[in-house]
């Protein structure tokens, strides 16, 4: 572990969070530009036991959640910039924290800051049972948005209701554009959460009514390539984004307010907890299997 920065801190990390985009990152789908070797894992959380000498936010002892992709959460100690660094309450577990914060920040700007959206409106979601689905469905039901969840067995289909969606559907059966016209008045969802990409984007975009909003915020199953944009307009002058989490949370002041968000999201109630299934550190490479291999639901944690 390398030494502390003058605005640095160190986190004795009680549970990393796993999460898809760690997939990409160790496999080089995703290219950030960092250099090898380097650490796995964006997020944690636990306790400061180190600061810089300019660090006055933050003291010794006190709990944080980190999100930083400079750092490996996958580890006993972190050292990361005090401004990413999220000060928890005390009825926030670090497990809870590891399990949501970046997932609840992903769905936080997906839901409130990415596409308009109005209670009423009717939303499909796909991956909807995985760990940024489950907090974001859970987020717009309670905003009053009908969602349509899409998840690919029967148990994962029984959670995306119980999350209070009022569908639940298989992307890969027969009929699932048919049915999620049906279930809009006949009309297509408003907008369309598609994180799965090269398999599922034709689906999506068929899904939408006229003017609707595709959000690609994954590509799970691949990119989308070779796009003719024309095709918007003839498939009803519909709206495409492909954003990313980072030009949302960027900023310092930014990530602030959107953590805040999330934690009084969870406090209140309107973010139902996902289901947090913990690993012992020692299993990593085990947590990226199951996810890889769509066997899991919610979130899952390492635990050192
Ligand atoms: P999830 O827990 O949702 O796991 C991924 C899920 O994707 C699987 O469980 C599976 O659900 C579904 N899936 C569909 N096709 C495939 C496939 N070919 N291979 C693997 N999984 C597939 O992961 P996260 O909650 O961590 O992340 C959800 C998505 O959001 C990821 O794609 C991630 O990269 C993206 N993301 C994007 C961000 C952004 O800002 N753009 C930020 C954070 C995450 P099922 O079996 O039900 O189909």
């Amino acid at each position: 572990m390398r030494t502390v920065g003058p605005e640095e801190i160190t986190v004795a990390i009680e549970a990393a969070g796993v999460n898809f985009i760690d997939l990409h990152r160790r496999s080089g789908a995703l290219d950030d530009g960092s250099a090898f070797p380097r650490g796995l894992g964006m997020e944690g959380a636990g306790r400061v036991v180190e600061c810089g000498s300019q660090v006055e936010s933050l003291a010794i002892g006190d709990r944080v959640a980190f999100v930083d992709s400079s750092t490996g959460s996958y580890a006993g100690h972190a050292v990361v910039r005090a401004s990413r660094a999220i000060r928890l309450p005390d009825d926030v577990p670090s497990e809870v924290a590891a399990g949501v914060m970046f997932k609840g920040l992903t769905a936080e700007y997906l839901t409130h800051r990415c596409v308009p959206l109005a209670p009423g409106d009717f939303v499909v979601w796909h991956a909807a049972a995985g760990g940024v689905g489950s907090i974001a469905t859970s987020w717009l039901v309670a905003r009053g948005v009908h969602v349509i969840g899409l998840a690919s067995t029967v148990a994962k289909r029984r959670q995306v209701l119980e999350a209070g969606c009022m569908a639940a559907l298989d992307a890969e059966a027969p009929g699932t554009v048919g049915s999620i016209h049906e279930l809009t008045d006949g009309k297509g969802a408003h907008v369309v959460f598609d994180s799965v990409g090269k398999e599922t984007v034709e689906l999506s975009l068929a899904s939408l009514r006229p003017r609707g909003h595709l959000v690609l915020f994954g590509n799970a199953s691949g990119d989308v390539t070779d796009f003719n944009l024309s095709r918007l307009g003839q498939m009803g002058s519909l709206h495409v984004t492909r954003p990313s989490l980072k030009h949302y949370i960027g900023d310092d002041a930014e990530l602030t307010h959107a953590a805040a968000r999330v934690l009084q999201a969870m406090s209140s109630g309107a973010i139902r907890l996902p289901r947090i299934t913990h690993y012992p550190l020692a299993l990593a490479a085990q947590t990226h299997c199951v996810m890889q291999y769509r066997q899991t639901q919610g979130s899952l944690i390492l635990v050192p």
